[in-house]
């Protein structure tokens, strides 16, 4: 495993671990000073929300870049199955696509949405959002960004997904047939799965993302509750000592939603003590 007891390289901020993927929440600062602030505490890269970029995608990408960091990642398509999907879905995923590869960076995170409307389970609508996917991956390989397919831990399935392991998403991938898509192993999601080694391991080269934070023993809310690396019950280590096992050799992606907690924290304290916790326990 790489060791991160001196090295920062690897570790980047997920922005709505500062409170900026929803309106009302966090300090509100600017892209511009989350960057510099970033830069300043040693991270090596940065991952963003559509929302957060606007039209200014090749302008924040050449910001990041000119102060010593890279634009790992962007968060996200629009739901692709489920009944929030929306109507426009295929054209905002193409436009998410555009907007990664203006960003300079590689990677497009995938949230699938639940289950179809019509059926039941979820086996009926991974075929479909397989099929779905199909019709994106042209675009995105030939923009050289990968679309990262997150599992959801089980309790969003339903209305958020249809993906709840790394196993299910490495099935969808194989039935789309495109190395444009990968997965995102998010600590969150996966913490609980005792086959996750494995299944990292069957992934191999598709695992293009790693998200990292903590379940807390007492969780309060099932999304805005996420806990700082080391306040958790999640086997950090382990977790990461699978993604590697698979090669997996990529950015470390710091993703905190805490609305009681973190989101109400000054961000350079947030940011120290990410720095700190990343060097000593994940
Ligand atoms: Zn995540």
């Amino acid at each position: 495993m790489r060791d991160f007891s001196e090295d920062t390289s690897a570790l980047a901020l997920n922005t709505a671990t500062l409170g900026h993927n929803l309106e009302g929440f966090g300090a509100g600062w600017s892209v511009e000073r989350v960057i510099d602030a970033c830069a300043a505490h040693g991270l090596g890269g940065i991952v963003f929300w559509r929302r957060e970029i606007g039209t200014r995608a090749v302008e924040i990408g050449n910001r990041v870049r000119g102060a010593g960091m890279e634009v790992k990642g962007l968060c996200r398509t629009p739901y692709i199955v489920g009944s929030e999907r929306p109507d426009t879905w295929h054209d905002q995923t193409l436009a998410s696509i555009d907007m990664a590869a203006e960003l300079g960076t590689d990677v497009l995170t995938i949230v699938t949405g639940g289950t179809e409307p019509g059926t039941k389970g979820v086996l009926e609508t991974r075929k479909i959002l397989a099929e779905r996917l199909a019709r994106v991956t042209d675009h995105a390989a030939a923009s050289g960004v990968r679309l990262a397919l997150e599992p959801l831990n089980p309790m969003f399935g339903g209305n958020r997904t249809c993906l709840m392991t790394v196993r299910d998403a490495l099935d969808v991938c194989e039935m789309a047939r495109s190395d444009a898509l990968g997965i995102a192993v998010d600590v969150y999601h996966v913490w609980w799965d005792t086959t996750l080694r494995e299944s990292c391991i069957a992934a191999g080269n598709r695992i293009i993302g790693y998200h990292l934070c903590d379940w807390l023993e007492h969780t309060s809310d099932m999304l805005l509750d996420r806990g700082m690396m080391g306040d958790g019950v999640a086997d950090l280590r382990a977790i990461r000592g699978s993604v590697e096992a698979a090669g997996y050799k990529g950015a470390c992606e710091v993703e905190i939603f805490s609305r009681d907690v973190w989101w109400k924290a000054e961000p350079d304290h947030v940011l120290s003590k990410i720095v700190e916790r990343f060097k000593t326990v994940c």
